[in-house]
């Protein structure tokens, strides 16, 4: 049992520094993600889907995660092979910055001029966890 107690040490140290990196990001994103499914298109407010976390797409919130770097799934990532029948990378956070789906939306809006958010922040550096 002393190793859970361990885990649950990490995890709670990760979820402070976790919440502060959701501090930056908000202040620094001006625009549609919503920040409860963590899709795009629409904000908090006019969430229509569940609680889903960032980090492994579970429908969970992001403090109650236990998911290691190896098991985060992006949910819009998992989301976009699902429907169109492709096969891009799926393993990070959906608020990791070398999304491919989202970068290719960052592509897609600065090709139109439509432009008026950046996600900055990976959020994997801050959850190497060493489970010893
Ligand atoms: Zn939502
Ligand atoms: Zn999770
Ligand atoms: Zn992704």
């Amino acid at each position: 049992m002393e190793r859970g107690a361990q885990t649950r040490k990490l995890l709670l140290q990760k979820k402070i520094k976790l919440r502060w990196l959701i501090c930056q990001i908000e202040d620094y994103v001006v625009a549609n993600m919503c920040f409860k499914c963590f899709r795009f298109s629409h904000r908090i407010r006019d969430c229509r889907r569940g609680e889903t976390c960032t980090l492994c797409a579970g429908k969970h919130r992001l403090g109650e995660c236990t998911a290691s770097p190896m098991e985060f799934k992006c949910i819009n990532s998992l989301t976009y092979n699902k429907y169109k029948n492709k096969n891009i990378c799926t393993n990070h956070s959906s608020l990791d910055k070398n999304c491919p789906f989202a970068s290719n939306l960052v592509e897609v809006q600065a090709k139109h001029g439509l432009l008026k958010w950046r996600i900055f922040a990976t959020l994997t550096q801050y959850t190497e966890i060493d489970p010893t």
